[in-house]
């Protein structure tokens, strides 16, 4: 006799932001949906700057009156700051469109994931905390379930018509059949901590996410003011430059790049560090393939590109979105194949291709002040594309001039090295 409490019609591996978006969204048409998430939440995350266009996906999860009641600080720009310290005019999300959906906030992971999960709880998923999925179970190449572990290491079985995996970084799938590729180009790393007190900009400005490179644009970094005046400040550079041998411990690189952008010295100055150091690597990953039969992959579990424009959550979001939509449609027609599970890839990796191209500039040293002061007419394009506008074929507009810009600007640093 088969046992109902180990039959679901989905599994979900991981309760991130795409885990939870998928799950909500499987449920909402009808389905059983278990959710199997490692650690009990609330639990530690790096990833609190969101993109406007997150908001469409929020609407969808019935989230949006929770975010705009929550203390949450908004975002309503982002600013560029050069190794001179000089400012770009900060790029306002609502001057080209203004919409309420122009607007976004900076989040506390640790509480804005608890609460996506809580929301798939009261939206009918059946979430499992603290409880680690060991392996997806396979009969050949067909995904059928999931092998468990709760708290209490008892370990089950769990059947499944679909398995979704959500599982962030670990890319449980992904890496089981040797489909995860490392971006080649973006070979990065990251240091970051919390400050409290540091220098914050007022109005319009307070949520501003602040991109600052250091000297010789060998990096940058990220200040995000949180609300309960704290802020978020990491560095990001090559992992093989931030990580060498004789730099010392992460809190001694941390300031020696500190020491290499003054514009961020000088706005730490005022404040006090609050926690340890984080660091990570490696993070800049591809699967090649997105859905096979009986799985698809969703956020980071299928890959992750730069922390640089904030498009990890909306990315993870609306894969979770794709993806459910592609379930549903697929359990309805009796059909979880790969092709119908992943019918959504083309599109979704035309989008991250468009952030691809967007964050290989920034790192070639297009400065996107001048880029604007000589195309002002594409000026409206850049802010959809820092919002997250990234499935609207209409940016591609920008694509060419910017290509143009990024040519122009290694024919520069060639000159100057050659002089
Ligand atoms: C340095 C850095 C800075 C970043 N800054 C930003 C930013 O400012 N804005 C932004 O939008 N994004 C940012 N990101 C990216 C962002 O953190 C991720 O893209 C986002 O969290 C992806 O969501 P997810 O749901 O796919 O994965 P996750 O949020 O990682 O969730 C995956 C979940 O799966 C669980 N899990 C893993 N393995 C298992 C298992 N075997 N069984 C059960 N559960 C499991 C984990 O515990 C976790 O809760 C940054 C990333 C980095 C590296």
């Amino acid at each position: 006799m088969i046992d109902e409490s180990k039959v679901v019609d989905v599994a979900v591996i991981g309760g991130g932001p795409a885990g939870a978006t998928a799950a909500t969204l499987v449920a909402d048409a009808g389905y059983q949906v278990r959710l199997f998430e490692r650690e009990q939440f609330p639990r530690f995350h790096i990833g609190e700057s969101l993109m406007p266009e997150t908001y469409h996906t929020f609407r969808r999860l019935g989230v949006l009156d929770q975010l705009k009641s929550s203390p949450y600080q908004k975002k309503l720009s982002v600013q560029f700051v050069n190794e001179e310290g000089k400012e770009s005019q900060p790029f306002y999300f609502d001057d080209h469109n203004p919409h309420e959906s122009s607007r976004t906030w900076q989040v506390v992971r640790s509480d804005f994931d608890r609460m996506l999960l809580e929301n798939a709880s009261r939206h009918g998923v059946d979430v499992r905390q603290g409880t680690r999925v060991l392996e997806v179970l396979f009969e050949g190449e067909q995904a059928v379930g999931v092998k468990v572990q709760d708290a209490d290491g008892t370990k089950e079985e769990i059947s499944a018509r679909v398995v979704i995996d959500a599982s962030g970084q670990s890319s449980l799938i992904a890496h089981r059949l040797k489909l995860r590729e490392p971006d080649p180009i973006l070979k990065k790393g990251s240091i970051w901590t919390y400050y409290e007190g540091a220098q914050r900009d007022s109005g319009r400005n307070e949520g501003a996410t602040l991109v600052l490179s250091t000297q010789g644009k060998k990096g940058w970094f990220w200040y995000i003011p949180l609300h309960d005046d704290k802020v978020s400040v990491g560095v990001v550079s090559s992992f093989e430059e931030l990580f060498q041998s004789d730099r010392g411990p992460p809190e001694e690189i941390f300031y020696q790049e500190v020491e290499r952008c003054p514009a961020v010295k000088k706005r730490l100055e005022s404040g006090r560090r609050v926690t340890g150091f984080m660091t990570t690597k490696d993070f800049s990953y591809y699967a090649k393939q997105l859905a096979g039969d009986g799985w698809v992959l969703v956020g980071d579990a299928f890959g992750f590109l730069d922390p640089i424009y904030s498009s990890g959550v909306f990315l993870a979001l609306k894969s979770g979105e794709m993806a459910a939509d592609a379930v549903v449609a697929g359990l309805q027609a009796g059909d979880v194949g790969g092709d119908r599970l992943g019918q959504w890839g083309h599109e979704f990796l035309q989008g991250m291709e468009r952030m691809k191209r967007l964050v290989y500039t920034f790192y070639e040293g297009v400065s996107f002040g001048r880029f604007v002061r000589e195309n002002p007419h594409l000026s409206g394009h850049l802010v959809d594309l820092l919002v997250g506008k990234l499935f609207d074929p209409h940016v591609d507009e920008i694509v060419e001039p910017l290509e143009a810009m990024r040519r122009q600007v290694r024919a520069e640093s060639l000159q100057n090295a050659g002089s």
